[in-house]
């Protein structure tokens, strides 16, 4: 399993998405915050916004097991 997150949470039209093969939730966050003080400096990173940004993770199924 894949976790991934696309930057459709700031409403804004950018590409930009993050991937975590470790299915960490955190090493997402970080990327997210990372992004959006570089990017989206008007997105406030406040507890709110985070538990929304967190609804928006996907987690892709890799069929590893096929090899
Ligand atoms: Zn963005």
């Amino acid at each position: 399993m894949t976790k991934s997150i696309s930057c459709n949470f700031t409403g804004k039209d950018c590409s930009w998405s993050a991937e975590s093969t470790r299915n960490d939730d955190e090493e997402l966050m970080s990327m997210v915050r990372e992004h959006v003080l570089a990017e989206h400096k008007e997105v406030e990173l406040n507890p709110e916004n985070i538990e929304n940004i967190k609804s928006l993770i996907k987690v892709t199924k890799r069929f590893w097991w096929w090899g």
